[in-house]
């Protein structure tokens, strides 16, 4: 049966948390403990008077246009769009800037999704579907659909309370 399909961009499309650990550990010739990433926030590991400047890298001109796409991201997106009902969600309000960014992103790399399916909102509670992936446990646990996917991220891995996806392939296994 065809679903309805939400789908996050930071984290889920888009590799946004490598891309201000580089960022940081390039402005403050550093190395953040890799085995501590998986344990803490991001924000525990650095000190409290870089957190201004580590979060101003997501207002710099330029941030969400270049980040990597995520291993699979695309395929996978592609063969959905094919199958369900897609919309690709994302909270850009956050960062007004970003808008632009996240368009021209999203033609770069997902041109088969066209301006009507994508959203780029503020809450993400007033989606109405069958199935988001996304990131962010306060998202999911919103989401009045029948499927909430937790796609892993660095951040996440402590939360317990969702259908977790590490990859594009899971979500394949699991929606295709
Ligand atoms: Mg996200």
């Amino acid at each position: 049966m065809k679903k309805r399909i939400f789908i996050d961009m930071d984290e889920v499309m888009a590799d946004a948390y490598w891309a201000v650990v580089h960022r940081y550990e390039s402005q403050f010739q550093v190395t953040i403990d890799r085995s501590l990433i998986y344990e803490k926030k991001l924000w525990e590991l650095i000190p409290d008077d870089h957190y201004d400047i580590a979060f101003s890298f997501l207002q710099e001109p330029g941030f969400f246009r270049n980040l990597k796409v995520i291993k699979g991201a695309q395929d996978v997106i592609k063969q959905l769009h094919k199958k369900h009902e897609v919309f690709i969600a994302s909270a850009a309000m956050q960062f007004p800037n970003s808008l632009q960014e996240k368009s021209e992103w999203l033609d770069e790399h997902f041109s088969f999704i066209s301006w009507q399916n994508r959203i780029l909102c503020g809450h993400k509670y007033i989606l109405r579907g069958d199935v988001l992936i996304d990131d962010s446990s306060h998202n999911l646990e919103s989401f009045e659909g029948e499927q909430k996917l937790l796609f892993s991220s660095p951040h996440n891995n402590n939360v317990q309370e969702f259908t977790r996806v590490n990859n594009w392939d899971e979500v394949a296994t699991l929606l295709l």
